[in-house]
């Protein structure tokens, strides 16, 4: 026994460690939008740090969300790198139940050589929109009095059964088909238990135990069984609501792919006979009062990286009846339209920003700032020093808040490696010499450029402005 407990404890860190690399992500310090109940933010709340306005803002489109109000509207996150967009779209997608689906893809995300650009964004669309199924099936629950079994004589499968049921209002017997009466037996289910059967399905669960269980049914041959049991329980009938994605309803009717592509995400180009005839179905269940819509979220980060044919194909897409509501970001300012030669904020065209509602997000004070990488060097365990803190904070302000955010993992290991629990300003000064940010890097690149293949001057690159 000592042994076995020994074996089974010095297992647990082992789990928990997977579990923390699985949870510690760019953006998993965010819980949520950090609202009162007035939808006011609170300066630090749920992970989030400064940034009000626009988490304010993201709390209406969080209801109107909720509310099924917005379905076909397009958010536009918009401002300068590093800002906290995608954590505002990350801090909504927590915010929804989980009922509401949520798709986050990047722009770039649809260059792909297995389908088209329009295909990648309706499939993306498609993920966004649940349908909630209604099935009303009735539910018999109840407690076992009698099971016969009769077994054929090889005993290999069961031929015939009967299953006496008590529940509240009376004493049924049930004449179970081979299939059910396999399930019970694999069950083991034996008089005193208690089971309910769905009689649409004919599944059959066990939800609990009386003490006059009877044993589990390992002989071979004819064989009856019979015990008393106590009081029964009630009938009912049940609601089942699954609520699944359109995408998901395609994949499973495609004949080409199959449910499985749902696993591996090799689901290539969908026909758009299966789709019509899916939207048909959906329509009749709609109107059957079998099934609604939820329209859900897509999240297209540095959605610049469109072109123009994504954005005309975006743009009628919204003015379906079964869209999503769209957020994007992007940190770009006036730029080109890609797959054209015109210019428009953020790389998008005026028709499509003309139907969006902007949410622009600003940069931050060092305290924001610093409250920032603190809540990081939390989530990622590991302690530092009010000066390292407050120097990592000056690096942010001079160079980026995601270079200083690297810096925290990297100080953190270098730590370690002197034995010490606590990041330090040394340790933080010795990943800084290391690991160059954006600008050194261009620095070194303007000084020795004649040294590296192709060099062209810095001016040339596009970077992104
Ligand atoms: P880009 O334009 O470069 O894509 P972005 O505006 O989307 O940048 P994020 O990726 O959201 O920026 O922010 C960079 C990092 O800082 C992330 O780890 C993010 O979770 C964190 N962060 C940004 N803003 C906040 C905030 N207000 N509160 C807490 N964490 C934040």
């Amino acid at each position: 026994m000592a042994t076995l407990a020994a074996g089974a404890s010095a297992k647990v860190p082992e789990v928990r460690d997977i579990a923390r690399i699985e949870r510690i992500g760019a953006h998993s310090h965010i819980r949520g939008l950090g609202l009162d109940d007035n939808l006011e933010a609170r300066s630090v709340s749920q992970g989030m740090v400064g940034q009000q306005t626009a988490r304010r803002a993201a709390g209406i489109v969080l209801g109107m969300i909720k509310e099924g109000k917005i379905a076909g509207r397009a958010i536009l996150l918009a401002g300068p790198p590093g800002t906290g967009k995608t954590a505002i779209a990350m801090a909504i997608s927590k915010s929804l139940g989980k009922d509401t689906p949520f798709t986050s893809m990047a722009g770039s995300e649809i260059y792909s050589l297995e389908m088209s650009k329009t295909e990648a964004l309706t499939q993306a669309i498609r993920k966004s929109i649940g349908v909630r199924i209604r099935e009303e099936t009735e539910i018999i629950e109840g407690e076992v009095v009698e099971l016969q079994v009769e077994r054929p004589a090889s005993g290999v499968g069961a031929k015939v059964g009967k299953l006496t049921l008590k529940t509240t209002e009376m004493e049924t017997i049930y004449d179970l088909g081979t299939k059910m009466i396999d399930s019970l037996t694999k069950e083991k289910v034996g008089a005193g238990d208690v089971i309910t059967i769905d009689k649409a399905t004919g599944k059959i669960s066990r939800i609990g135990r009386s003490f006059t269980r009877a044993r589990d049914y390992d002989a071979t041959g004819p064989q009856t069984r019979f015990v008393q049991c106590p009081e029964g329980e009630l009938q009912k009938r049940k609601e089942v609501v699954h609520t699944v994605s359109i995408h998901e309803i395609d994949v499973i009717n495609s004949r080409t792919h199959g449910f499985l592509a749902l696993f591996s995400g090799d689901t290539g180009e969908i026909k758009p006979e299966v789709r019509e005839q899916i939207n048909g179905k959906i329509a009749e269940w709609r109107e059957e009062g079998k099934a609604e819509i939820t329209p859900g979220v897509l999240f297209i980060d540095e959605v610049h990286m469109l072109d123009i044919e994504c954005f005309s194909f975006l743009n009628r897409a919204l003015e379906d009846e079964m869209s999503p509501v769209v957020i994007m970001a992007t940190n770009r300012g006036i730029t080109k339209i890609r797959g054209t030669n015109y210019n428009s904020p953020h790389g998008i065209p005026i028709d499509l920003l003309d139907r969006m509602i902007i949410i622009p997000t600003s940069s931050y004070t060092d305290k924001q700032t610093m409250e920032i990488l603190k809540i990081r060097c939390e989530e990622e365990d590991c302690e530092v020093s009010e000066d390292a803190l407050m120097i990592l904070t000056s690096i942010a302000m001079a160079t980026s808040l995601r270079y200083a955010i690297q810096l925290i993992t990297l100080s953190s290991l270098v730590s370690r490696r002197r034995k010490s629990n606590e990041v330090a300003i040394e340790d933080v000064k010795k990943v800084y010499s290391l690991f160059l940010d954006e600008g050194r890097s261009e620095q070194i690149l303007n000084e020795y450029q004649d040294q590296y293949l192709y060099d062209s001057k810095l001016p040339n690159i596009d970077k992104g402005a």
